[in-house]
């Protein structure tokens, strides 16, 4: 099964669930997996079925980057904030790169996000 991963920035989590309320149909479809506070806000706000992993601040990020470098993802929606430094930046990083050397799919915005939903379907 298609496994995705969802992750949000503070500032951009209103917005990812937003985007997963209006793509639920789709996303149904996905096997999903986000980081902790991302995926309590998907869990209580859309009726997607999501695993949640550690807050990113804690590693989630880099347990998502994990499930790259062992092959299990097919693609990861990850909303940053643009503005803000984030005080685990070298994870996020971390999780990019990862991203890179297994050229699994990334959008980091919500245009990006719609192709990369739909181009999974296919
Ligand atoms: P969060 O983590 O969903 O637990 O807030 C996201 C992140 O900061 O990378």
């Amino acid at each position: 099964m298609t496994r995705v991963a969802l992750i949000a920035h503070d500032e951009k989590k209103a917005d990812l669930v937003e985007f997963a309320q209006d793509h639920e149909p789709q996303l149904q479809e996905y096997e999903l997996i986000a980081t902790g506070t991302t995926g309590k806000r998907l869990l209580e706000e859309t009726d997607l079925d999501v695993e949640r992993k550690e807050s990113g601040p804690l590693g989630g990020d880099l347990m998502i980057g994990s499930e790259v470098a062992e092959g299990r993802l097919d693609g990861i929606v990850f909303l940053r904030d643009p503005l803000r430094a984030q005080p685990h930046e070298p994870d996020i990083s971390a999780l990019l790169r990862i991203c890179d050397v297994h050229d699994t799919a990334l959008a980091t915005n919500l245009e990006s996000a719609e192709f990369l939903i739909e181009g999974l379907q296919e």
